[in-house]
């Protein structure tokens, strides 16, 4: 894989942008680096009674617009680049969405799927202890990321609560319903996504009933991609994949069975009915709409001119480099970037902590009421602006969020 580092990727993006908004040296001088970045070391207890040391980072990008807010993300070729890029597209999505919130990232080196549960709960804890100072609902609060998941929520809050010694529900978001969490927030960056690929495709004239659909990834946001776009956006899912690869059906697949067979075999592959492909056969496939769920830089310089989908919707973050994405925009081909596509989590993220500040529990119909109309606002917004320019949609979607972040810098009186 032509490898880009995520944050160089995330700042020539906001260079490109920057010719239409006339940056001072001054404001871009600010932009191009993150505010504040915490560098821990985490002890933890293993079960068999060592220690080891795991390497933790938070990355508070931008503050201009509000606290900030980002995943924490568990993986183990982590690194501070990538949080960085992460960091700063956190700033960029919030802003986009008119959130009042800034951008942050966080992420601990590690191999989820070898710690034990108990292991896995040690190591969430131990992250809040050393970082305790630099977050609370006011500050910088957390959700889930890549391998993050409800439950490490609920540990998360739990410590932070113990420390500040008062239930904080506001402190972290993605918490299990049952503990302050909200309804829609487990689907909810899948949903916005689909929201903003059916807008698209009406303005590309393309027929979202029975288009064949190609995803990669198969965590959180690709499984229920897979999920609604079958039963609620009527697309045909033709291929999946996971980290191990992927399987196709040009027929479609039947996506609730693939669910129960992956949680058995943890993979998608060897379903019956498919064939296995590799993820970068997936990613060439003849499709209408190619769904990149997994992680960054998947489509490259390498892979590029082999992509045949007229529509590449950034489930991910940063999954197309800057090559790749200048390529496809040349070719024709519709590219929903990341930061506009998949901002449905942390908006949803924002519902949540609405309702944690006044005690408040909404259900599902208004999450996805509120959520649809924030999707769709910011897809006309970035749509119209693009067409006015002759701009890819990434351009214009930079061009409205670094406006308003600069916007409040220059009334906070910091530029
Ligand atoms: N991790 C998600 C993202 O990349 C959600 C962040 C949040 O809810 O704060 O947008």
């Amino acid at each position: 894989m032509a490898e880009q580092n995520l944050f160089e990727m995330v700042k020539r993006h906001l260079c490109s942008c920057s010719t239409d908004l006339v940056l001072s040296e001054n404001v871009e001088a600010v932009l191009k680096m993150p505010r504040r970045e915490i560098h821990v070391s985490i002890p933890v207890r293993m079960d068999d009674g060592k220690i080891r040391a795991f390497q933790g980072f938070r990355v508070q990008y931008n503050d201009a617009l509000g606290p900030t807010k980002g995943g924490i993300r568990f993986h183990p070729e982590e690194t501070i680049d990538t949080i960085r890029g992460l960091a700063s597209l956190m700033t960029w999505k919030c802003s986009l969405h008119n959130l009042p919130l800034g951008g942050a990232k966080g992420g601990i080196v590690c191999n989820p799927k070898e710690l034990s549960t108990t292991e896995l709960e040690r190591l969430s804890r131990s992250y809040v202890q050393v970082m305790f100072p630099y977050l609370g609902p006011d500050r910088d609060i957390p959700a889930p990321d890549v391998y993050t998941t409800p439950a490490i929520m609920a540990w998360m809050m739990d410590e932070y609560s113990k420390i500040a010694g008062k239930t904080t529900f506001g402190s972290f978001t993605g918490k299990p319903v049952g503990l302050g969490g909200s309804e829609g927030r487990l689907d909810a960056t899948a949903r916005g996504g689909w929201y903003v690929v059916r807008e698209a495709a009406r303005d590309m004239g393309m027929n979202l009933s029975g288009a064949r659909v190609a995803i990669q990834g198969f965590g959180n946001v690709g499984s229920f991609a897979a999920l609604l776009g079958q039963e609620v956006f009527g697309v045909r899912v033709v291929a999946v994949s996971d980290s191990r690869g992927g399987i196709y059906n040009p027929d479609g697949l039947p996506v609730r069975d693939l669910m129960v067979h992956k949680s058995g075999m943890e993979s998608v592959q060897k379903f019956p009915g498919a064939t296995n492909i590799t993820n970068e056969e997936l990613l060439e496939l003849p499709v209408d709409i190619l769904i990149p769920a997994a992680l960054e830089n998947v489509i490259n310089r390498s892979n590029v001119q082999k992509i045949r989908a007229s529509l590449v919707a950034e489930f991910a973050n940063g999954p197309v480099d800057n090559e790749a994405d200048k390529s496809l925009f040349e070719r024709g081909i519709q590219v929903l970037p990341d930061f506009l596509t998949n901002g449905g989590g942390v908006i949803v993220s924002y519902f949540e902590m609405v309702q944690n500040f006044n005690m408040d529990q909404w259900d599902e119909q208004k999450v996805h009421r509120k959520l649809e109309k924030k999707m769709i606002d910011a897809y006309r917004a970035v749509y119209t602006l693009a067409l006015q320019n002759n701009a890819p949609l990434r351009q214009a979607a930079y061009s409205i969020a670094v406006a308003r972040v600069v916007d409040a810098m220059k009334m906070r009186g910091w530029v």
